[in-house]
């Protein structure tokens, strides 16, 4: 795991900034992206600061199936019955902005592929 793991998102998990928060448990957080691609589009964070999926270990499994499970959940709260795409941006290539793993779901629109 890489060591330094301080964000915005750690910000937003500390509540020292605000974010439109619409889920929370012991442990992830989901809130609404501050520049919504979609109609929807929620992030959901692990609580424990995971900065990459490149740096997830093993011990990390069941926390990285509750992350997936937490996206089914909001997406499934946000009305998004028709589908819904959940991605996860890894590293300069991945196009990753802020070095805090998250999931994103994206959905109310049509999505295209290849993505951009
Ligand atoms: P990435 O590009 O790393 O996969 O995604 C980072 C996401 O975080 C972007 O979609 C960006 O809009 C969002 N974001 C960055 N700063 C903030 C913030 O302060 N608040 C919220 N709610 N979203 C943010």
């Amino acid at each position: 795991m890489s060591e330094n793991t301080e964000t915005i998102f750690s910000k937003i998990i500390r509540r020292e900034i605000p974010a439109e928060i619409v889920y929370e448990d012991d442990l992830a957080l989901a809130f609404k992206d501050i520049n919504p691609q979609a109609p929807v589009h929620i992030l959901i964070i692990p609580k424990e600061p995971i900065a990459q999926l490149a740096d997830a270990e093993s011990q990390n499994q069941d926390l990285l199936g509750h992350l997936l499970l937490t996206a089914k959940h909001v997406a499934q709260q946000a009305g998004l019955n028709n589908g819904y795409r959940v991605v996860i941006n890894t590293g300069p290539d991945g196009g990753q902005t802020v070095s805090h793993l998250h999931l994103h779901v994206l959905g109310g629109r049509q999505m295209t592929w290849p993505p951009g």
